[in-house]
């Protein structure tokens, strides 16, 4: 008899219970998203499509093609094309491939770029009929200014340094040498002076024996004149 109400009280605990659960979660407000009419608010350390950022304030490329991310994948899904400048005597980006067919978004490569510039993205909407559009070039990787910025925030990162102006100099020494070309250019006809008076000089000169040499003639054409009028009058 005991055991019999000993069960039935265990019983309708149990019921009351249950509808003591329910009745918390029927009050409750959702928790669920109704994706894909509202996206979920996913944290900044969401492992996503993978990007490149640029500088959010100035716009520039923060990859310097050291080719870490590329050698740290272990699914070999990242192909980095750069060369050196000639100008600048570094290595300029010239594409950059990620394969997200081959990605299993380990965020490797991300935690090992020293400029901040390959990231994990929120977005994870990649589904396609075709795994070739899988393969991001330089143009779709590449955020835009205020994505970048939107990142940089999400994440907590610091904001990159604006590159140092090294370019400066160079077009400055570039500007330089066509002034200093043209000061080249300039003294020849700074010379043209003493180059146009030597001229001038060396005519003085000519003019001299010409007035001498008449004088001599002069005085030897008087000469013989007077002496045949003199001697016949004195032997007179
Ligand atoms: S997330 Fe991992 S697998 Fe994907 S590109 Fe980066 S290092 Fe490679
Ligand atoms: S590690 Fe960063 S800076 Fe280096 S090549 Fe990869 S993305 Fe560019």
């Amino acid at each position: 008899m005991f055991d019999i109400i000993g069960r039935a009280v265990g019983g309708l605990y149990q019921v009351v219970r249950g509808l003591t659960t329910v009745g918390k979660h029927t009050f409750r407000p959702p928790i669920t998203k109704e994706y894909p009419d509202l996206m979920p608010d996913l944290p900044g350390a969401f492992r996503g499509r993978l990007a490149l950022t640029v500088n959010p304030e100035t716009g520039e490329h923060l990859c310097i093609s050291c080719r870490q991310c590329e050698r740290v994948c272990p699914d070999k899904c990242i192909e980095i094309t750069a060369q050196k400048s000639t100008d600048t005597n570094k290595l300029e980006l010239i594409d950059f491939k990620i394969d997200h067919g081959l990605c299993m978004f380990c965020g490797l490569c991300t935690e090992v770029c020293p400029t901040l510039c390959i990231i994990n993205t929120n977005d994870f909407e990649m589904a396609d009929y075709n795994r070739g559009n899988l393969i991001y070039d330089l143009k779709r990787l590449t955020l835009t200014q205020e994505e970048s910025g939107y990142y940089f925030d999400k994440k907590n990162m610091p904001l990159p340094k604006p590159k140092p102006a090294k370019a400066a100099p160079a077009a400055a020494a570039a500007a330089a040498k066509p002034a200093a070309a043209t000061a080249v250019a300039e003294k020849p006809v700074a010379s043209e002076k003493p180059a146009a008076a030597k001229p001038e000089v060396a005519e003085k000169p000519a003019a001299k024996p010409v007035e001498a040499k008449s004088a001599e003639v002069k005085t030897e054409e008087a000469k013989p004149e007077v002496k045949p009028e003199t001697k016949p009058e004195e032997t007179k």
